[in-house]
This record gives C-alpha cells, sequence and structure tokens, in this order.
C-alpha cells in the first residue's frame, strides 16, 4: 500500500501511525494510580530522614544490638499502616540477630511479599548528605531499597488503596552473611516465598533494568592428607606425592574445567600446605621444611552458577577431579551451598512486563531484564523457585560493601512511584 502513495501521503501516513503507537506505549494511568503518583512526589524530605535514621543506626549482620533495633525502625512504620509485624529470632549460635516479618491480611488480589534486609557488609552509623547525594554504609544496599519499599506500601495507605490486600513484608537481619545453618535462616522467608504469589525485592535498582536472573553463591573447601616423611621419598610407592602436588593438581583442574561452564565462576581465596596447617575462620599458617613431605594442604574458594541445574554439574566435576587423586593421597571436599542461583522464568518475566508496563505509564521509560552474571547473589534466590520474583527495585547506588557506599536520593521518590504502581495493579 505505501508504495502506491504519492511521497506526502505516505510521509503523513506514517506519522500518524508513530502518534497512533506512541499514545499506546505511554496509556494512561487511572486516576487512582496518579494519586500514588502525586503523593509520592511529596514525600521525598520524609523519605530522606528515615533514611538517615535507618543509616544512622549502625548494623553489619554480625551485630544484634544494631539489627535488632532496625527492626524497632521499621516495625514502628508499618504497624500504623495496618501491619502486623513480628520479630523471628535466630538461634544465639548462629551469631545473628533475627529477621522483621509482617503481614497484611486481606483476601483481594495476589498475594504479595516483599523482601528487604535489615544488615550492611561494614559498619556503618556516618550518614553524610551532599546535594542529591547520601554517603554510609547501607545507603544503598539496602537501607534505600527497605525505604522505597515502606513508602510504596505508604502511598496505597495513603490514598486509601491498602485496604484488602494481602502483603508480608520480610526483612532479613543476615542477608549479607547468612547464619548458619543457612536451612534454619532461611526457613521463614522460604515459608513466606512459597505463601505467595509475587515476590518483589528491593535490592540496589536501575532506571532501565531489573533482576528476574541472578547467580548464587556457594562455599567450597578441600582438605589434602599425605603421608610425611624425608623429602627424598616423594613420588616413591610408599610415600606417594605429598599432600601440595595434589592440592595443586586439583586446583588446576578446577580452572581447566569449571571455566568451561558459561557464565559460572570458581575463586580459589585461600591455598594453605605444609607438614603443618593452622585454620583460622579467615585465614591458615602453615610450616614445613624443604626435607620434609607436605602431611596437609587446603584450600579455600566460591562458586556462583548461573542456574541450581549448574550447580549441580559443577559439584559433580569438582568431586570427580577430587576422586582421582594421586598415590597415597586423601582429599576431603566439601561445598556448602549458601545462596542459591536464581534462574530466568517464565513467572518472573511475567512480574518484569508489569513493572515495565508500569514504568511506561509513569513516563518513566522501559525496564528489561538484566545478565544473571551482573548481579551478585542474593535472598530473592531463595523464593524465586515459589512465585513470580523480580529484583532490583531498590535506590540507585554505587559503591556496595566498600566505604564509598553512596546513594542518588533523587530516586527514592521515583522508584518507590514505580513499585507503587505495580503493587496496586498486583492487589486489585
Ligand atoms: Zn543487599
Amino acid at each position: 500500500m505505501l508504495a502506491r502513495m504519492t511521497p506526502f501521503v505516505r510521509r503523513v501516513f506514517c506519522v500518524v501511525l508513530g502518534i497512533i503507537g506512541a499514545a499506546r506505549l505511554r496509556a494512561e494511568l487511572s486516576p487512582e494510580e496518579k494519586k500514588l503518583a502525586d503523593w509520592l512526589a511529596g514525600q521525598q524530605e520524609e523519605m530522606i530522614a528515615l533514611l538517615e535514621k535507618s543509616v544512622k543506626i549502625d548494623s553489619p549482620s554480625e551485630n544484634v544490638a544494631g539489627v535488632r533495633a532496625m527492626h524497632d525502625l521499621f516495625a514502628g512504620e508499618l504497624q500504623p499502616l495496618g501491619f502486623t509485624p513480628r520479630w523471628v529470632p535466630l538461634a544465639p549460635s548462629s551469631g545473628r540477630a533475627g529477621h522483621l516479618f509482617a503481614d497484611h491480611q486481606g483476601a483481594r488480589g495476589q498475594r504479595v511479599l516483599m523482601i528487604g534486609h535489615l544488615d550492611t557488609v561494614l559498619p556503618g552509623g556516618r550518614f553524610v548528605r551532599e546535594g542529591d547525594r547520601a554517603r554510609g554504609s547501607g545507603t544503598s544496599d539496602m537501607k534505600g531499597g527497605d525505604i522505597i519499599l515502606i513508602y510504596a506500601i505508604k502511598a496505597l495507605h495513603a490514598i486509601g488503596a491498602l485496604a484488602g490486600s494481602q502483603i508480608t513484608v520480610a526483612m532479613t537481619g543476615d542477608e549479607e552473611s547468612i547464619g548458619r545453618p543457612v536451612e534454619d535462616s532461611r526457613r521463614p522467608l522460604i515459608e513466606a516465598g512459597k505463601a505467595c504469589d509475587v515476590a518483589l525485592c528491593f535490592e540496589g535498582g536501575s532506571r532501565n533494568e531489573a533482576t528476574t536472573a541472578r547467580r548464587g553463591a556457594s562455599n567450597w573447601e578441600l582438605e589434602v592428607t599425605a603421608p610425611t616423611g624425608h623429602s627424598s621419598g616423594i613420588f616413591s610407592a610408599a610415600m606417594g606425592s605429598g599432600a601440595i602436588y595434589e592440592a595443586a593438581r586439583v586446583l588446576d583442574r578446577f580452572q581447566t574445567e569449571l571455566r568451561k561452564l558459561p557464565g559460572l565462576t570458581a575463586n580459589v581465596s585461600l591455598v594453605s600446605g605444609g607438614a603443618e596447617v593452622t585454620e583460622q575462620p579467615f585465614g591458615a599458617s602453615a610450616t614445613g621444611k624443604a626435607n620434609i613431605i607436605p602431611a596437609r594442604a587446603i584450600a579455600r574458594g566460591d562458586i556462583r552458577a548461573v542456574t541450581p541445574e549448574q550447580l549441580d554439574q559443577a559439584e559433580q566435576l569438582m568431586r570427580d577431579i577430587v576422586a582421582q587423586h594421586l598415590p597415597r593421597t586423601e582429599t576431603k571436599f566439601r561445598l556448602e551451598r549458601r545462596y542459591p542461583p536464581m534462574a530466568s522464568g517464565p513467572r518472573h518475566l511475567e512480574v518484569l512486563a508489569l513493572y515495565d508496563q508500569a514504568s511506561r505509564d509513569l513516563g518513566q521509560g522501559p525496564v528489561a531484564g538484566n545478565d544473571p552474571t551482573r548481579r551478585g547473589a542474593g535472598d530473592a534466590a531463595f523464593v524465586a523457585p515459589y512465585c513470580g520474583t523480580l529484583d532490583g527495585l531498590g535506590i540507585f547506588g554505587s559503591g556496595a560493601h566498600a566505604d564509598r557506599e553512596s546513594a542518588d536520593l533523587k530516586s527514592l521518590v521515583s522508584q518507590s512511584t514505580r513499585a507503587a504502581v505495580l503493587l496496586y495493579r498486583l492487589t486489585r
């Protein structure tokens, strides 16, 4: 048809098509959704004040009193909104405080789980505001996200749209360093995930990307033992090869084989070997003379897989390599599964599509899914097998897990507005 038009008519036709297309991309917000956006637009200073209060609480994962104080602060924000907050303590032997859970009872719409965390990696307690940025431990990871989560709910409450919705807020107190055993620490979160349809997680966000997949993180450990004696006996049938040659063989094979798995990384973080090895939680020391065959070698590291299946495959590979040991050596291999990988899937992509639409409707542009290798492990992965899960809905920031951590304060309002519209649509 276009070919039969005169150039002028063709140009007019194309302009009209373009206008129709743009209008369709920018659907209207409902009057209620417009009210959400208007209410949040006036909340920036209150949000910054709450962020400041929370960042001034020193709450690294190991600080039990600090994490508890974070619970008290946020429970106090949620209770007046009709939530029933409860403190879920962890066993003192875990060295971690506990979690904040809060339920809003209702029967309408989808059951939504909103995830944050109370702890930080580094100690903090200092909040520095520099114009539109705030610096301090937890500003971006993830007290800023917690504030966005709370204000998305506050917005629904403010316009009278919260009643009847089924929402659970879960803020863990040990996200950055999970209390052992992991099964106990994460049982309440997994139970909450099983009871929900959709999980929204407020780890660090960005304008055009949200998280539908992330790699997991597990720790592994190798301990090689071998007969020790005069070094002149090494390579003999009686003495074998010593513990260090065997550890070196295993590590070299790990490096050669594991790198073939796409997107997977496996780091060796510490190696120690000798006649005697003394281990500490994050270190080891060894002694050994040149004329003694080493009796012991240890190595530790982590492994980050893209999918649960890939982690299984990597573990099997590692166990097979360990099993092909040099003569007279013996190796114990342990893999401790910490954060599971979060594989992308249709249910997560459905939530992403809703978030993308909310963002477009607000005039904030499209939002796409992410490359899982560019996102660290996180709590969302524990619930992802049970419900449609979307992460990365938090504050824009940089320098997480480092002294230079900072956050973009302007994104408090824009991110909570996108989250509020998404939450509103999910809970109708
Ligand atoms: Zn975090």
